[in-house]
């Protein structure tokens, strides 16, 4: 198996041995933070406190600013200025000593488990393993990709952004598993046409209902082969297996002050036009704009401030990432937008003698139930009879073949398992890079290279992941990192659903690329660690009882009203789409309600 480190990558990327590379990660020297020391707070009482400001947290400080509470955003990392900041933007690999590929030392040393994604390229967005570890137990595995600076992963992103539907809010009740999502696709609608306005995203309406239609900007080309596959599809099969392009927080044309993409291709080292969806290209610039926000950077929050007299969180604690000193600041009410793994990891750590399992833990189920989304298993072909076609620039953006199991008429039902699948992925003409697999040398062998190869089209497949109790995380009873805080310690895996749907979804894969007309049908399981779709979600679900779920149908604690969850950690289940979208319409719902309940003094 190869790491790949190019900037587009389609088709899977590696499995590593995520348990044998956990173990080589380093743990700092051994010091906790006092959490019965008094740490006196700053003067001032913030409206609101936001921890994070990647996706859901750009968003939270809008809203929050926007409906004029003075609110005070805490990142854990350092400042990146929009634009100045995207250091290779526009480098050339021949500007590079690796040439983008980076060094192995380097990877092995620094970048034991972000290194399955990242390349020279990016790196500088992503944390180093060794300065920030945590480990699994032994049995298990899990890949935890972060980006620790201002902005958050909304700078790196893949920017799919999918609605989740009907089918996805009922799934539990129908099928028996886990809890009820205390919300259904009605409740969140208006909330998804509200953050796709103001994010822009780029889309074909198709009026499926496992995949609602949203608020789109005009969608991007299919290419030539993509669009004589989408046509055979639809002739061929009678329940519609639908290929469309993504639907991608990318611009196609200007909007809310941000310029069209012009494809220019690697997105994700920061794009300074702004042509992409992120936390500091559009939530961050408003709520700046309202005068009502703070930023304070470096600021690692370790614990939520509870009391039991009042029953409110009354603010955080935060360590500076540099200085190492404390610090604590007030605030009315305190969102958690530290991404899923984060938050859950803040509220374990803020233990009080009501609370001695973690805030807003009176359920138990506080850092169970994780969920991602377990993909590399596909397909690849060869497409003959376009050697004559072409494309121009480079678009950022994949084709979505929606879920096509279990959709409730029976000749989409599974009998080996329940949920389902979608396919991302696209055609393309492999550039001269495919000579490093070629033998050959000299004038001939470049000749070869200038002759575009015949198109090759790939799918591979992001499949629904069960809530189960025994995917947890929790703090390790030892370790911690180099501030003191105590570090996580993950369980998890997939199960006998996620197995039988892997096999389906490779075999389905090369069944559909082979009635479009492909040749040379490549399936592929290339193996699945957690964590890897960097979709890691749970831990904090929202549910209707708080004796079975930590957040109520608003993302409010049950048990503390003014303290409130809106990353990936409140997912009661995963469906199979890409999930940063939901999260943003849970965030904008959550502040319209937090907000009207201030006003009302019910927090
Ligand atoms: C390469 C890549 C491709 C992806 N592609 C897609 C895609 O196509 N579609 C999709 O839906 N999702 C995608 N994702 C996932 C997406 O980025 C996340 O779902 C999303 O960023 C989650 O938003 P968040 O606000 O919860 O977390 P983040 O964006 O990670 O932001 C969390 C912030 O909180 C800060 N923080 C953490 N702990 C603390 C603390 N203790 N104190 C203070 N601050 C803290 C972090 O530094 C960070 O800035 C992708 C991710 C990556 C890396």
């Amino acid at each position: 198996m190869c790491r790949v480190r190019g900037d587009w990558t389609l088709l899977g990327i590696t499995g590593l041995d995520s348990h044998q590379l956990l173990q080589t990660v380093g743990f700092p020297r051994p010091m906790t933070v006092d959490k019965n020391v008094h740490v006196p707070p700053q003067q001032k009482e913030y409206d609101a406190i936001v921890v994070g400001s990647g996706i859901t947290g750009g968003w939270a400080a809008k809203e929050l600013t926007e409906k004029g509470l003075d609110t005070l955003v805490l990142e854990r990392g350092r400042h990146v200025e929009h634009g100045a900041d995207y250091v290779t933007e526009h480098v050339g690999p021949w500007e590079q000593a690796f040439r983008g590929g980076g060094s192995d030392q380097v990877w092995e040393e620094d970048y034991e488990v972000q290194s399955q994604w990242i390349n020279e390229n990016v790196k500088h967005f992503f944390v180093k393993d060794s300065e920030h570890p945590y480990t699994t137990t032994e049995d298990s595995s899990f890949a935890w990709i972060r980006g620790y600076q201002l902005g958050g992963r909304s700078i790196t992103w893949g920017r799919h952004s999918y609605r989740w539907s009907e089918l996805d809010f009922e799934a539990n009740a129908r099928d028996g598993i886990a809890v009820d999502w205390p919300i259904r696709y009605e409740d969140i609608a208006p909330w998804y046409d509200y953050v796709e306005q103001f994010a822009g995203i780029s889309g074909q309406e198709e009026g499926l209902p496992q995949l609602p239609d949203g608020e789109f900007l005009p969608p991007m080309d299919l290419n030539c082969v993509e669009q004589a596959v989408r046509e055979r599809w639809a002739d061929i099969y009678s329940e519609p297996r639908v290929l469309t392009i993504g639907r991608n927080a990318v611009l196609t044309e200007a909007h809310n002050g941000r310029a069209a993409c012009h494809y220019c291709g690697p997105c994700w080292r920061g794009c300074s036009t702004g042509s992409y969806f992120s936390s500091l290209s559009a939530t961050l610039p408003a709520a700046r704009e309202t005068g009502n926000l703070t930023v304070k950077t470096d600021s690692i929050v370790h614990r939520v401030e509870y009391d039991p007299d009042t029953n409110r969180a009354t603010g955080v604690r935060v360590i500076d990432r540099q200085t190492k000193e404390e610090r604590a600041y007030s605030g009315k009410i305190v969102f958690l937008c530290a991404s899923a793994m984060n938050s859950v990891k803040i509220l374990l750590n803020s233990t009080t003698p009501r609370f001695p399992d973690g805030l807003a833990n009176s359920s138990g189920v506080l850092g169970h139930y994780l969920m991602d989304h377990h993909y590399n298993a596909g397909a690849a072909a060869t497409f003959e009879g376009f050697e004559d076609r072409y494309y121009y620039g480079r678009r950022p953006n994949t084709i979505y073949v929606p879920r096509f199991r279990n959709l409730g008429s029976p000749s989409t039902r599974q009998s080996d398992f329940i949920r389902g699948y979608g396919y991302q992925g696209g055609a393309y003409r492999p550039d001269w890079h495919r000579g490093a697999d070629m033998t050959g040398i000299g004038a001939d062998f470049k000749e070869k290279l200038r002759t575009p190869a015949p198109w090759r089209m790939g799918i591979t497949a992001f499949g629904e992941i069960l809530p189960r109790e025994d995917n947890y995380c929790e703090l390790h009873p030892e370790r911690t990192d180099q501030w003191g805080i105590p570090i996580l310690r993950f369980n998890a895996s997939i199960g006998d659903n996620e197995k039988a749907m892997r096999k389906d979804m490779a075999e389905q894969a090369a069944e559909m690329l082979e009635a479009a007309g492909g040749k040379n049908v490549e399936p592929y399981d290339s193996g699945y660690q957690f964590g890897e779709a960097i979709h890691e979600m749970g831990g904090a679900r929202m549910g209707r009882d708080p004796d079975t779920s930590v957040l109520n149908r608003w993302n409010q604690a049950h048990d503390v009203p003014n303290l409130f969850v809106t990353d990936g950690a409140c997912m009661t289940s995963s469906a199979n789409q890409n999930p940063s979208l939901t999260y943003m319409a849970l965030t904008a719902r959550a502040c319209d309600y937090a907000v009207e309940q201030l006003r009302r003094d019910n927090l």
